[in-house]
């Protein structure tokens, strides 16, 4: 009996210990998750966060959250601005006209020539050549708040000799350096955003983060996956009610989502709504049928170029378009009503009553 009670006390012994380690080893092979959030304003446009990072991880949510508005802002200064003297794409503006081209880093090159494929495959609706006339329009000024009553609408000779000073063929890349005829101003406000999903993703992996959804105003980067499982949703706006979604994309993540609206940027002046995307075939605000274009994709840079070409061309040679470069995309048109690639379809969730 003794020798019984011994025994059964030494295998209960046993299924503690047992149960301790199936314990540890579930603890030690997933630390906690912590997730932070941070909404800031970068590039102009608002910068929302949200990552899951493990406890314990050598770099903290918090401090990888500040990196990534830093990287915006480096890419903005040091690359992409006009207006900024130290960016390269501001010093090939003003050596526009020179005999010698200006000395370009690897990575803006690369970029300028993926502008250029979308340029030609796009039969110029895409062209970041149009600097002159998204300042004859004082686009950025909207973005600032400009009131309507102090807008005017640039007169059609104004329009017209600055179009003459505008065409994608005319950026002269060459190795290492990027020339610009006299008057020929460029202008990367269409691919900005989409530039910086690609660099914060580089950060994302280098730091490890186990899951984040991170957008740059219109362009939305989904990263990893959340520990509690379940996708990553991507809200669609109304562009008839901007505080309302027409519906979601949901995602795995890897995505980057870019939509390019009317409702954006732009002014109102007796009636007639003057946006953004500008139609470099007439050197006025697009006017395709479309409110809205969302592109689905796994690179920021052809998201965010997409977009923008594909509210040009209107839904018909936009569709076409984003099917030549594999991409997903979705279209609202002017009377409401939704087009979209068959593979969006796998994606796109309508919301309930129409939101
Ligand atoms: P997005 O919101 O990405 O469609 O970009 C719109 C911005 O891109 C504008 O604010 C302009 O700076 C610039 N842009 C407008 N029209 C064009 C165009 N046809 N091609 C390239 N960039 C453009
Ligand atoms: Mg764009």
């Amino acid at each position: 009996m003794k020798m019984f009670l011994e025994k059964t006390g030494v295998i209960r012994l046993g299924i503690i210990v047992m149960l301790g380690s199936l314990l540890f080893l579930i603890c030690g092979c997933s630390p906690r998750s912590k997730v932070v959030q941070r909404v800031d304003t970068a590039m102009g446009t608002i910068v929302s966060q949200t990552l899951y990072q493990k406890e314990g991880t050598k770099k903290e949510g918090e401090s990888i959250l500040q990196e990534v508005i830093a990287c915006i802002q480096n890419l903005e200064q040091e690359q992409l601005s006009r207006r900024l003297p130290g960016a390269e794409v501001y010093q090939i503006n003003q050596a526009a006209g020179e005999k010698e081209g200006i000395r370009v880093s690897e990575e803006l090159k690369m970029q300028l020539e993926t502008c250029m494929e979308i340029s030609e495959a796009s039969e110029g609706a895409f062209d970041i050549t149009i600097g002159k006339i998204v300042q004859l329009w004082d686009i950025d000024g909207w973005a600032e708040g400009a009131a309507a009553d102090e807008f005017v609408i640039p007169s059609d000779a104004a329009l017209e000799a600055a179009l003459t000073d505008s065409g994608y063929e005319k950026v002269e890349i060459a190795p290492g350096t990027v020339k610009l005829p006299a008057n020929v101003q460029m202008d990367m406000g269409a691919v900005g955003k989409g530039i910086a999903l690609d660099r914060i993703r580089a950060l994302l992996e280098q730091y490890k983060v186990e899951g984040a959804v991170i957008s740059v105003g219109g362009s939305v980067l989904t990263y990893g996956a959340k520990p509690e499982g379940g996708s990553w949703n991507v809200g669609i706006v109304n562009p008839a009610d901007t505080s309302q979604n027409i519906g979601v994309l949901k995602l795995s993540g890897g995505w980057c989502v870019s939509t390019s609206g009317d409702y954006e940027r732009y002014v109102e002046k007796d009636g007639i709504r003057y946006h953004h995307i500008i139609d470099p075939s007439t050197g006025k605000p697009a006017d395709s049928g479309v409110r809205s274009v969302t592109i689905l994709t796994r690179n920021g840079l052809y998201s965010d170029a997409l977009s923008t070409a594909c509210f040009i061309l209107g839904s018909e040679r936009g569709m076409a378009l984003a099917e030549q470069f594999g991409a997903e995309a979705l279209f609202v048109l002017e009377d409401g009503s939704l087009a979209m690639t068959e593979g969006m379809q796998e994606y796109f969730c309508l919301s309930n009553a129409g939101k």
